[in-house]
């Protein structure tokens, strides 16, 4: 019998990906997702739609904040934990609910869960019981948790200061799973992801609206002089982590997950001139409160632990997502 993955938050980004990859190594996946409406649903469905063609694939709208769990883990294997309310910039002033919501209660809930199916399954052993402990929970975590260090490459024994909401949230879903781990031997393996880019990367992202306002003639805006680096990783190689993450037998722990391609936010639109053949008109604006200086990270121990090396660079990366933001039908001015 396949083994069977749950993935939270599958109509997202990453998620999406993710299912699709582990359909193509044969697993059997249940997807969950409640189609938050931080971007538009139909988004959503269409990132879910070579899935829907699979029957090894079940979808599931259910919110992880109020659904009954537990009948979601029945026979799952390995748990992928990517649903959340992402970005940074948002995550101030009275939002910070919802990210409180959806990022530190709904990672709560679900590992509450898992670790009452793995009790009821240690403690009906011998028994017909069909219940059994999942076998790796994976939690998307962020380089957000690491705030502004001036100590790059970002590592994972510094001590994560987060400057925006949003990386709270996500370290403190972290130490979810590192309590859980710990109390009740849930195998969790936190993945802190680099900026995360290519074909259906969320609208609200850089690369996306930078694409976007390159295909249809509008001036990119940029907040801060735009000298600020991200180290960005393809999504194929952040699914690629994850998978590794999912095989490794290492448990309690976090690992970074950077594409090693760190450029500044002017060389990234330089490369998509390039791409696209069109120069861009850059508006720069005052930097955002929450938005580090620059991030990199030190992805020694993901490389000896899980095996991972990333593979695509940033110009082979950025060609996909023109290619797929081109494909979705945004009309050039000429
Ligand atoms: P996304 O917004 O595209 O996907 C998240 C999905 O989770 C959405 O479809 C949303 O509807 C769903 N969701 C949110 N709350 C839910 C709930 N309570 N119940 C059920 N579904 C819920 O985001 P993404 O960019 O694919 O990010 C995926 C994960 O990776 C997130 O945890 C995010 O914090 C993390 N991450 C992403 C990046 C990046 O660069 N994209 C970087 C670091 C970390």
């Amino acid at each position: 019998m396949a083994s069977r993955c749950l993935v939270t938050g599958v109509a997202g980004f990453i998620g999406s990906h993710l299912a699709e990859r582990l359909l193509a190594e044969g697993y059997e996946v249940i997807g969950v997702d409640c189609f938050t409406d931080y971007y538009p649903r139909p988004v959503k469905e269409r990132n879910l739609s070579a899935l829907r063609n699979s029957d090894r694939f079940r979808f599931v709208e259910a919110d992880l904040r109020f659904a009954d769990l537990e009948p979601l883990l029945e026979g799952v294997d390995h748990v992928f934990h990517l649903a959340a309310q992402a970005g940074v910039r948002a995550s101030w002033g009275e939002n910070f609910a919802v990210y409180t919501e959806h990022n530190i209660l709904a990672t709560q809930r679900l590992l509450e869960a898992v670790s009452r199916v793995s009790r009821s399954s240690r403690s009906s052993r011998g028994s017909a019981k069909s219940a059994r402990s999942v076998d790796k929970f994976i939690y998307a975590s962020s380089s957000s948790v690491y705030g502004d260090t001036p100590n790059l490459p970002m590592r994972e024994d510094s001590l994560p200061r987060p400057i925006s909401p949003y990386g709270v949230t996500k370290l403190a879903g972290e130490h979810l799973c590192q309590l859980y781990h710990y109390n009740f031997g849930v195998p969790t393996v936190s993945l802190r992801y680099f900026t995360v880019y290519g074909p259906r990367q969320r609208p609200d992202m850089a690369f996306h609206r930078f694409i976007r306002a390159i295909l249809e003639g509008k001036p990119i805006v940029v907040y801060g002089d735009g000298e600020q680096t991200r180290d960005f990783t393809f999504v194929a190689d952040a699914v690629e982590a994850t998978v590794l993450a999912m095989k490794c037998e290492a448990t309690g722990v976090a690992f970074n997950i950077g594409g090693g391609s760190r450029v500044t936010i002017n060389r990234a639109i330089e490369l998509l001139e390039e791409i696209i053949g069109r120069r861009a008109v850059v508006e720069y604006r005052e930097p955002q409160h929450g938005d580090v200086r620059h991030t990199l990270a030190d992805t020694s121990a993901a490389r000896e632990v899980l095996g991972f090396a990333p593979k695509v660079s940033l110009e082979e990366g950025l060609r996909a997502q023109v290619a797929w933001q081109i494909s979705l039908g945004i009309k050039s001015p000429g």
